[in-house]
Parts: C-alpha cells; structure tokens; sequence
C-alpha cells in the first residue's frame, strides 16, 4: 500500500484529496491541516470587513473526508525532509510518504518594512480576518469615549487584488461602523496606500481605472504612488518623493496590511530553493529534484508559456494545480507519464462590495458592475462545488446573484 501524504486543506490540497479518493485502491491518504475546518480564503475581506461571518465561509474539513482511504491529521507542519521522505508536524509525529503534495498556502509578505508585524494588522486566514473585524469594532466603540477622529480611520496598506476587494467590503460596512460609533457614515474614513501609480497591472488600465473611481466615487482616498517606507504604532510612513526619499505620516487605530503574499515558511525552513516561499516547479508540478513531490496551490510557481512568467497565485489556478497533482500522483503509480499544466481562465473578477465587481473573463472581454458581481459569486460557488460538494454549496454558496 502506498502512502500519499497531503500538506493543506485549502484550494489544491482538498481538490487533490477529492480526485485521489474517487479513484480509489492500493494507497492510503493522509491530509495534514493546522485546523479542522478548510477556508474560502478568497472571502477573507469579507468577514474582515464584517460584511459575512466567518462559519459562512468555512466547512469541517472532515465532511469531504472518506474514511476508508484518508486519515486527517489535525497538526502544524514544521518540516519536510525528501531525503528521507518524512513530514514532521508539531505534535510530535513524523509522517512517511511514497508522494507528498506541498499544498501549505500563503503568509503576509512584509518584505522587512519595519513595524509591518508590531503595528499593522495581516489579513491571512480565519482568525486574523476575524482580528481585523473584532479590532474595528473595538476603535469604533473607542470613538464614543474619546472623540479621537482616527478612531474612525481605517487604512489599507497595498492596493493589490486584496486590498481593493477589502476596500469594497469595508465601504459596505461602512454604516454599521459608523452605528457603533455613533457618528455619520461619512465620517468613517477609509484610505489606502499604494507604492505604484498604475494599479493592477494584470487589467487592462480603463479596466483597473474603472475600480478606483468606483471606490473614489464613494469616498474611499487613494494614496497612489506612496511606497510604504515604515509603520509606527498607529502610523503609515510612506514615501512622497523619491529623489529626496521625502515622506510623510498618515495616522489612523486601524492599519490592515495587503502588500502581497509569499508561500508558506515551511517551504524556506525545509530547504527548497525557492523566492519568497514559492518554488519553481517542473511543468508537471513536481520538485525538479524529488519526483515523488509535488507543490501546488501558493507556494508552488509554475511557467506560463505564453507570458513566459510564472503564473499568479490565485484560487482557481490553486484548484486546477491539485487536481492535476492528484492525476499524476495516479500515472505515477500506474507507469504512465505525468502530464503538464495548462490552465483556461474562467476570468479574473474583482469584487468592490456585494452587488458591484470589475474584471476579464476567459475570452479576454471585460465585465462591470452587478454582471461582474454576480460571474464572481458563479466562479466561487464552482470553487465550492469542487472542493466541497453539493452539500458546502447549498450550505454556503452565494445565490444572491441580483442584490
Ligand atoms: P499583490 O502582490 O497582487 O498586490 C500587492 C499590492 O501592494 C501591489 O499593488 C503592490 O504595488 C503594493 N505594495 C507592495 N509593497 C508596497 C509598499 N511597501 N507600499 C505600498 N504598496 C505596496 O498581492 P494581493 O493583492 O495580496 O494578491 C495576492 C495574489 O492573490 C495575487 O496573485 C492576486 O491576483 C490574487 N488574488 C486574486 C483575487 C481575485 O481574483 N479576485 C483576489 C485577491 C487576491
């Protein structure tokens, strides 16, 4: 009996479990996750902003596990030894593997921004989403006693996909906020600052235009081509001139950092020759040195041969990484030959609170407003479908397509 050892229960590594569990016989699985429960980490803004709870983006990780093929190990990975062919988790446990499938997502990336992890709040998973919302509150509550205005602020450092899509989300909450604090909504300020001028560069521009001046339009500041430089407590340092290296201070009791994501440290700590926790992969998304490990999802970068640069991290392409991983792990055990990545967009959509979206479909058109919004909750309900079954999409799909 071969022994398949899966790291992660997010995107890939449940889509990997759920295609090796369908074709079952002569291996055993073992899933190894630090929770019980598997995330939406694309609705993590959400419940940031306080716009969903967070059991509407989670399900047990145990309701897609078949007990007859798959053990689940809920631990922390600290270490993976391909010499030996052994995971060592936190509890004290050490795994063997015939396969592993590197599936360990991704962490705030501070890029050694001093004050990053003291001063400002990551967005990463459930608890620090949930963090970030309990935090708001908590300076919203604050306002009735002090009258501090930048109990009010909020600040969003990074202008990414993330950053924009927190944006949204929190302009939609803003009126509850502005409820708890006893104020008006308009006195809820919310800004962001972003090192670049020309914002999501994989859009087309009247395209990434159209998002701003949508969120501009409803009183969000955008502080564009203003590198963060430092953060203090309570203040972004950010950068105004950069022949002088001139800055300047913005103050605000909530500072939320979206600069960007690298794969999980497991990946440095385990001694893969990879940048910022993401490594190059074979075509076939296995170690280029190891041929029974696979990395997927976030920390694995795989080429594009069109762009001919890796490509991005996302949910989807996370997804259609473990699935593929799972089929080779089967070649693999068959004598076939592994087969390689290729990937069709469904789209890239980025919502800006629940009703408005922007973004490209597969066919390259571009798509706004409510259409957008209602193709973006389609893409997730498949994502759910596929990683959890009918049962996780009529329990937490988005069938609100039309408000
Ligand atoms: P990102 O790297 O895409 O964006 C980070 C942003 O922060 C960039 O605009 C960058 O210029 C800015 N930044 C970096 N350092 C800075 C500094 N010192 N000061 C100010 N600004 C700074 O990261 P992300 O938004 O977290 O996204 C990560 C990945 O997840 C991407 O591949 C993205 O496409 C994907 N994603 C996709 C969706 C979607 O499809 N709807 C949603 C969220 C994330």
């Amino acid at each position: 009996m071969k022994e398949i050892v899966i790291l992660g229960g997010g995107y890939a590594g449940l889509r990997a479990l759920k295609f090796l569990q369908g074709s079952k016989g002569g291996f055993h699985i073992t899933l190894v996750d630090r929770n019980d429960y598997h995330y939406e980490a694309t609705d993590l803004h959400e419940v940031a902003a306080g716009t969903q709870p967070a059991e509407k983006i989670l399900y047990p990780i145990e309701d897609v596990v078949d007990p007859d093929v798959t053990t689940f190990v809920q631990a922390s990975v600290e270490k993976i030894d391909r010499d030996k062919q052994e995971v060592s988790l936190d509890n004290g446990e050490t795994l063997s593997y015939d396969y592993v499938i590197v599936a360990l997502g991704f962490r705030s990336e501070s890029f050694g921004i001093s004050g990053v992890d003291e001063n400002s709040l990551p967005m990463v998973d459930v608890k620090t989403a949930i963090a970030v919302h309990d935090h708001i509150v908590s300076q919203m509550e604050d306002y009735k006693e002090t009258h501090n205005p930048d109990d009010l602020k909020i600040v969003v450092c990074g202008a990414g996909f993330t950053g924009i899509e927190l944006l949204g989300a929190l302009n939609e909450n803003r009126a509850s906020f502005a409820e708890i604090a006893g104020v008006a909504p308009e006195r809820i300020e919310i800004y962001v600052v972003e090192a670049v001028t020309r914002l999501l560069p994989m859009m087309p521009e009247e395209l990434a235009d159209y998002g701003v001046a949508k969120l501009e339009s409803w009183g969000i500041k955008f502080l564009t081509g203003k590198p963060i430089k430092a953060i203090k407590p309570q203040t972004v340092v950010y950068q105004t001139n950069a022949e002088t290296g001139d800055t300047d201070e913005l103050t605000a009791n909530t500072i939320i950092w979206t600069t960007g994501v690298s794969g999980s440290k497991v990946i440095d700590e385990s001694g893969f020759s990879a940048r910022r926790g993401r490594m190059m992969v074979d075509s076939d998304l296995r170690d280029p040195e190891y041929r029974n490990v696979y990395l997927v999802g976030d920390c694995s970068a795989v080429m594009d041969p069109e762009s001919n640069r890796p490509y991005p991290t996302t949910a989807q392409i996370s997804l259609v990484m473990g699935e593929l991983a799972a089929k080779n792990i089967l070649a693999q055990l068959s004598g076939r030959e592994t087969g390689d990545f290729t990937y069709d967009s469904l789209g890239t959509v980025a919502s800006i609170g629940n009703t408005s979206a922007f973004g490209i479909l597969g066919n390259g058109k571009s798509v706004k407003g409510y259409l957008a919004s209602a193709l973006k909750k389609i893409i997730m309900d498949k994502s759910l479908m596929e990683t959890g079954g009918s049962k996780e999409l009529f329990a937490k799909g988005r069938f609100d397509l039309y408000h």
